[in-house]
């Protein structure tokens, strides 16, 4: 028998075996893909050897534990390069100094000032629109409409939620919209100063050396399809047929893939609904491979379904990435013919040259990019509901008590686990 099985090696399993080895435990790691990672994927793309990130990337200056990882495994951090130059698509134009034309700017700038001041009376406890409509049962779609923002600062904002949230407008509560609004005092450029660092050497890499690190078993493309708990001992069986017996499971699976597994005890009725509805983060990020274009520049606006576009870096051969951000529903066509007329209207002076993504939605091991609160979900996700159930340990960014959504989370949630198992308290 197994002493500890960590089901899923994305970071949250990473930090959880990483932690359970440094205190002297025997771990295996179970993980129904080819290869670790779960939602951060560094790999080259197009003609190049540069890695880039095809899912998470960026981490925030208060993300202390991703960046002691990042020092502990001898890894550099990059700084984001600072937006130099901006540019918005208004539906019609796209203007380079101001977001919208003349006559639209005073509505403009006041429509934001709305948000602003609604996200703001949000943290400080209001719970409702002065019109009086509850924001708890609100989805974003409702906000805008019920304050009757101009056409350009619903535009602006979606752009923003496609970095922030992401997600279906008319399907996920406003409260994350606002939330993400009340941090980033307002506008993209703010938000973008908030994304300091990502990890030189791809974020991918950090998890690959933590679980090394951690010295544990890998059991790599075999997906836990059951897990018995069996009162002295839980029971896992995997899709290839193997039986894996375990003293203590972590099931640090994305909340989106939990329904893809057999539980024995049920779970809880509130992660059993979370497993079925799943949590509606459906994001599209695009890694375009430009010529023409320099590092610094963000754009928004609507190309192709794409909100949000900011050219990333400069690669090894000259080239500039380009990361693009949009809803996954509203991105229709991903052929190299739709993303060079998306990149045209946002960079006309760009020829592309290659461009990838990952389907986060469609991969069943994700099922969604990362998380965001559905209309009524929010107790769903209540820290009681995930807490431990016999010998069962819930760990996923997904779920974690703070920064969730974030790889920050991940680690949080991870490490969390990982305690309950050795008996530390931290009340
Ligand atoms: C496109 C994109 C952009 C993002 N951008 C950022 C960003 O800039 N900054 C940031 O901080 N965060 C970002 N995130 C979110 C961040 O990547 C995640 O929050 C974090 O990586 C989640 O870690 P996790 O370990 O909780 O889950 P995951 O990384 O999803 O790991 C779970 C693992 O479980 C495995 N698994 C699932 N089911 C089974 C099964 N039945 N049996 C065995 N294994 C299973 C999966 O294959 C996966 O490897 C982004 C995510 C995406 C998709």
């Amino acid at each position: 028998m197994r002493d500890v099985v960590v089901i899923g090696a994305g970071l949250a399993g990473a930090a959880a075996a990483l932690r359970l080895a440094d205190a002297g435990r025997c771990v295996t790691v179970i993980e129904a893909r080819g290869r670790l990672g779960g939602r951060t994927y560094s790999r080259a793309m197009g003609n190049t050897t540069d890695l880039v990130e095809f899912g998470g990337s960026w981490i925030c200056d208060w993300h202390g534990r991703m960046k002691s990882h990042a020092a502990r495994f001898g890894m550099a951090l990059r700084p984001t390069l600072p937006v130099v130059e901006r540019r918005w698509h208004d539906g019609d134009v796209l203007r380079r100094d101001r977001p919208v034309a003349a006559d639209k700017l005073e509505a403009h700038l006041q429509g934001l000032q709305e948000v602003q001041a609604d996200s703001l009376a949000m943290l400080g406890g209001s719970g409702r629109l002065q019109t009086g409509n509850p924001w708890a049962v609100m989805s974003f779609a409702e906000y805008m409409e019920a304050k009757g923002l101009p056409e350009t600062v619903c535009r602006e904002f979606i752009a923003w939620w496609t970095i922030s949230g992401s997600g279906d407008i008319t399907r996920v509560n406003v409260l994350d919209a606002l939330h993400s609004a009340s941090k980033c005092g307002g506008t993209m450029e703010a938000m973008f100063e908030e994304l300091t660092h990502t990890i030189d050497g791809g974020v991918g890499t950090l998890v690959d050396r933590m679980i090394a690190a951690s010295g544990a078993e890998v059991i790599l493309g075999d997906a836990v399809v059951e897990v018995a708990d069996r009162g002295d001992h839980a029971t896992l069986h995997l899709s290839s047929g193997q039986i894996v017996l375990a003293g203590q499971v972590v099931l640090a699976v994305p909340v989106n893939a939990v329904g893809t597994i057999r539980f024995d005890p049920p779970l809880r009725p509130a992660q059993a609904r979370l497993a079925r509805e799943k949590h509606q983060g459906r994001a599209i990020k695009m890694l375009l491979q430009v010529q023409g274009v320099h590092p610094g520049v963000l754009v928004t606006g609507e190309a192709e379904g794409l909100r949000l576009m900011f050219a990333e870096r400069a690669l090894s051969d000259g080239s500039t990435l380009i990361i693009g951000f949009g809803l996954y529903d509203e991105v229709t066509d991903t052929s190299f013919a739709a993303m060079q007329r998306a990149v045209t209207r946002f960079f006309p002076e760009a020829t592309l040259l290659a461009h990838d993504w990952h389907d986060w939605i469609r991969d069943p091991w994700s099922a969604g990019t990362w998380v965001s609160h559905g209309l009524g979900q929010g107790p769903l996700f209540a820290g009681p509901e995930w807490a431990a159930k016999g010998r069962l340990h819930f760990a996923t960014s997904d779920i974690a008590p703070r920064e969730s959504g974030w790889f920050e989370g991940a680690i949080i949630a991870g490490e969390a686990v990982a305690d309950t198992i050795l008996g530390i308290n931290h009340t």
